[in-house]
Parts: C-alpha cells; structure tokens; sequence
C-alpha cells in the first residue's frame, strides 16, 4: 500500500518543463525511483525510447518500455487541465503510480499522483538528495 509520493525537486521540475514544452500535445516520461516503506521516492526522469512526439499518453505502448526494476510508473500531462486520470489513463495503467500534470504546469500543485484505483495519494515535494554511502 503506498501512502506517500516524494519527489525530488529536479524530477517535479522536469515533469513541469517537458509539460510545458509538449504543450498542447501530451509529454510522457518514465518515473524511476524507490520503495521507502509505504511510500514511493521519485528520483529520475527517463523519456520513452522510441516516443514520438505529438502522440498522447493514449498511443503509449508498454511494449515500449524498457525491463527496468526502477520503473516505478509514468508521467503525463494534460493539456486540457484536468488534473485527474481518465479511465482510458487507468485502462493502460503501468506500474506502481500514475503521475499527472495539468496545464498550466506552473507549480508543484499541478502535479498529482494516483495509484491504479484513480485515487490521489499525497505527494511532495523535497530538495534533492546527496548521494549517500552505505
Ligand atoms: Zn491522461
């Protein structure tokens, strides 16, 4: 059960700046990240092999999507401002989180986080993390 989405700043930064710079078309990005006990660390922005520019999240193929263990879910945005998954978003579902962003892509408030259910979970925003030694 994830309770919590954490974002590092520079992936919230990056989902807004490709929304941006897709508008008005749709832009995708794979999130990768890790399990913190019932939440979701977000810490790397990956953009689709073979994505085309200009197709919307609904021509998204998962044959597209490359074996990673770090995929934690994808991004999309939309254009139109609803910052909600559409059922056509929950039928093509793909990992453990759905992130959406919604025009105008101005703040971290547009940003949200669902899990396969279309529920919002609650999310953040944190200052990058330092690499850490183990
Ligand atoms: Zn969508």
């Amino acid at each position: 059960m994830i309770r919590l989405v954490r974002f590092e700043q520079s992936v919230a930064d990056s989902i807004l700046s490709s929304a941006q710079g897709a508008y008005p078309n749709e832009a995708i990005l794979l999130l990768r990240g890790k399990m913190e006990s019932e939440a979701i660390l977000v810490n790397e922005v990956l953009i689709p092999p073979l994505a085309i520019h200009g197709r919307g999240f609904s021509q998204f193929r998962g044959y597209m999507l490359p074996m990673d263990f770090k995929l934690v879910g994808v991004s999309h945005s939309h254009p139109s401002g609803a910052l909600r998954p559409s059922t056509h978003d929950l039928n093509h579902f793909y990992g453990r989180i759905m992130v959406i962003t919604a025009h105008p892509f101005q703040s971290y408030n547009d940003i949200g986080a669902f899990n396969s259910h279309g529920d919002r979970l609650p999310s953040e925003v944190l200052p990058d993390q330092q690499p850490q030694k183990d």
